[in-house]
Order: C-alpha cells, then structure tokens, then sequence
C-alpha cells in the first residue's frame, strides 16, 4: 500500500510552510519512498539517500542561508517531519533527518564560527551526517550519571568512554559527545564534537530493533580519542547539561508532532480498511463497536493535534516551556499507542503484516515512549512543576 493522502493543516503554517510541504510531499514521494523496503532490508539508509535528501533541501531546512541552510523557521523543520512520517517514512529516513537537524542545531548555537561555517554547508548538503551521544550502557534517564571522560591535554582533549542506541551511529560524520570534564553533577558535562575519522574511534554493531527498521542505531566507542580544543561545544567546559536541556526540548517536540501525525494516519487507514472488509455479511465498519472505537481514536488524534498546534505556536514565540514540552511528549506518545493499537485491531490479522501501514506504525511507535526522555522522565518533569 502506497503513503496517505492525509492533509495537513495547522495555524502555525504560514504561506511559505504550506509551500514547503507541498513540495516536499511530492520529492518524498517520487525520490525516497520507493527506497524504503531497501533500506528497511539493509538496516541503514545509505549515503547515496542522505546526499540527495541535501540537494532536494530536506536536510536543515531551519538553518540560516549564510551557513548553507533553507533559512527558514523551526516550523520548517516541523512540517519537513511531518511530511516523512505522513510519507511513510518515518521508520527510518525521518529519525535520521530529525537527528541529523537537530545536530546542526547544536553547532549552530554553540560552536565557533569557525567550525561552523566548515561543518553546516556540508551538514545541509548530506555530505556530513549528525548524531548525538548521550546515552551510555551504564546510564541513559540519569545523564549527570555518564562516564564517558574527557581530559585536558595541551590544544584539546582525550576522550574515553562508549555510548549506546546513537541514531545515525554508522553513518555519522559529526558526533556530539557528551563527556564528563569536571567534577560529578551537571556542571561537570561539556560536548564535545567527535569527528568520525580521529584516531580511537570506533562504531561497534548496527544494534537489532523491533522497530524503525530502516535506521541505524549504533554503539560507539572512544579509545584516547584527540579532540581539539576548538570542537568544545560553547567554548568553556561544563555548559553541556544546560545546552542539552535547551536542545532537548526540541527534540521532544518533533516526538510529540510524529506521534500526532501516526495518530491522524493511523484512523485514515483504519476507516479505510473497515469500509471495505466484510465480515458475517456486512462491512466491518457496519458493526458498532467499530464505529465506537474509531470515534474515540479519532477524538483523540484530534484533541493531541489541537495540543501539539499549541505547543507549536508556543515554541515558535519563544515561549514554550520545559513543562509543557513533557506534558506534550508523554500524553501523545502514550495516546497514540492506545490508537494505534486499537486501529491495529480492526484490521483483524491484516494488521499484523508489515504491508499494511497500520503495522508499521504500530511497531515503529513503541519506541516514542521511551526517547527524547522516558515518559516517566517527562512525569518527574511535570511533577517537580505541580
Ligand atoms: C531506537 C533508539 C534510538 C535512540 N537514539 C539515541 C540517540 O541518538 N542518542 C542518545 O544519546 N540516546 C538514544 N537513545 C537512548 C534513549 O534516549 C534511552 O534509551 C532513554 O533515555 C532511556 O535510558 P535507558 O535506556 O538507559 O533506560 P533507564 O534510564 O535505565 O530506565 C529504565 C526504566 O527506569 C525508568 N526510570 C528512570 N528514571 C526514573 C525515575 N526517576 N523515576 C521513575 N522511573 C524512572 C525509565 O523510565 C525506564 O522505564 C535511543 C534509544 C532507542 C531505543
């Protein structure tokens, strides 16, 4: 089956968004999506993909001109995310692309002008890939608890460590590293930018999902790894906790809008699928513990849309706070599980066959409960607000 027709529209969207969207629909279309059950076979989206992704415009599009971008808005970015996973590519490609963006981000706002006006052209053109490394073996909610070292040496650092489940890990060019440079507690984490090519790098397996087939999702390891002084992440050690957390809000964000969009996806598909079987002599649509249950899905999806517009807007004034990003990440990511899988069930065993879109979306969501911060990180987040 072939992506949805499902439209899209939200007050955010100014005229140049909705421009954005509509070609960037048709290019996901035309140029990406008959590639998807390659890559899915693969396990990684290749290089070819990423550098045609850059010359399409796909890749930072939130980037300003002068470093190679789109020069557009986060609401760019938004509707580029939304676009993926509406396309039914959100499995793979759109991980990739969210994670990549999101790197650029952090270059943007923290690192030399120097550094950046070398890595963001390259960044926007696919010819560099992005990923962040946070999450350790020992420690992935409990961040301030990474062991993952970096010393002083004269002109830059030696880092030691290994990191886990890193997005983009085996393509990745540019990796930004949280390390610890100081003392225990959140003063003592700085990023670090690791380029892929220092000597005492290492990418360990392409790890085995049970979704998001199409991605890769790596361990990394650093062996007395040199990074120079200049790759040092706002130019002083120990602001890595206090960029992490302004980053992760966005991050959050394009989790809250994906699980949105597989929602509103997921009740097109369903509807769809229950008009034309036929159960017991009439269409499943007919029964009405269907119609029931659709109509709660859809209430739902609608209500998580009305929530995340608003989040949207917020963000885009610069007013969306850490509390109402968790709020935003845990309802919807919990909500649309729930949908998804009573839109599974109506599909009967169709709905288990990963031709069918509703599977996909289905073994693809689970993981949005768990990234960009547990769902219970986002409760604790919330209570400490109460
Ligand atoms: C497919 C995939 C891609 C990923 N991509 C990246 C990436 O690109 N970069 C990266 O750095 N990381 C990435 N991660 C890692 C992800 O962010 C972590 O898995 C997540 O933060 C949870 O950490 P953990 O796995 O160590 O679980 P743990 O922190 O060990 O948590 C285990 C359980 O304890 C709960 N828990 C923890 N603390 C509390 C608390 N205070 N109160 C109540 N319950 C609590 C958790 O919610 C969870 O249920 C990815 C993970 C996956 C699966």
């Amino acid at each position: 089956m072939s992506n949805s027709a499902l439209n899209i529209t939200s007050p955010w969207m100014s005229e140049d968004v909705v421009m954005l969207q509509d070609s960037v629909r048709r290019v996901l279309e035309k140029e990406f999506y008959p590639h998807r059950e390659q890559w899915e076979d693969d396990g990684i989206v290749n290089r070819e993909a990423w550098l045609k992704a850059g010359e399409f415009g796909l890749l930072c599009p939130s980037i300003p001109e002068e470093f190679g971008g789109g020069g557009g808005s986060k609401a760019h970015d938004a509707v580029l995310a939304q676009e993926v996973e509406r396309a039914g590519l959100g499995g793979g490609f759109g991980v990739g692309i969210g994670t990549h963006c999101m790197v650029a981000h952090y270059i943007l706002d923290y690192a030399s002008d120097e550094r950046r006006k070398e890595w963001l052209p390259k960044m926007t053109s696919g010819e560099l890939i992005g990923a962040v490394a946070m999450t350790e073996p020992g420690t992935g909610s409990d961040l301030q608890a990474i062991r993952t070292k970096a010393d002083k040496v004269p002109g830059g650092y030696r880092v030691n460590g290994q990191k886990i489940f890193i997005s983009n890990g085996q393509n990745a060019d540019l990796i930004v590293t949280v390390c610890r440079t100081g003392d225990a507690g959140s003063k003592g984490i700085s990023l670090l930018v690791v380029e892929a090519d220092a000597e005492g790098f290492r990418r360990g397996r392409n790890l085995k999902k049970i979704g998001l087939p199409a991605q890769d999702t790596s361990e990394l390891f650093f062996d007395d790894v040199f990074v120079p002084d200049e790759n040092l992440l706002g130019g002083q050690e120990g602001g890595g906790f206090y960029q992490l957390m302004n980053q992760l809000m966005w991050e959050r964000m394009l989790t809250t809008l994906g699980a949105v969009v597989s929602m509103e996806l997921a009740v097109q598909y369903t509807v769809e699928y229950v008009k034309s079987r036929t159960v017991f002599g009439k269409a499943v649509m007919d029964y009405q513990n269907t119609q029931f249950k659709l109509a709660e899905c859809k209430t739902q999806a609608h209500i998580a849309r009305v929530f995340v517009d608003q989040l949207m807007q917020k963000l885009l004034d610069g007013t969306l706070d850490n509390t109402s990003s968790a709020m935003g990440k845990w309802w919807a990511t919990d909500t649309q599980f729930k949908v998804l899988d009573e839109c599974l069930q109506l599909h009967g065993g169709y709905g288990y066959m990963t031709e069918y879109p509703i599977a996909r979306l289905w073994r693809d969501a689970r993981v949005l409960r768990i990234w960009a911060g547990t769902n219970e990180i986002m409760k604790v987040i919330v209570a400490r607000d109460l």
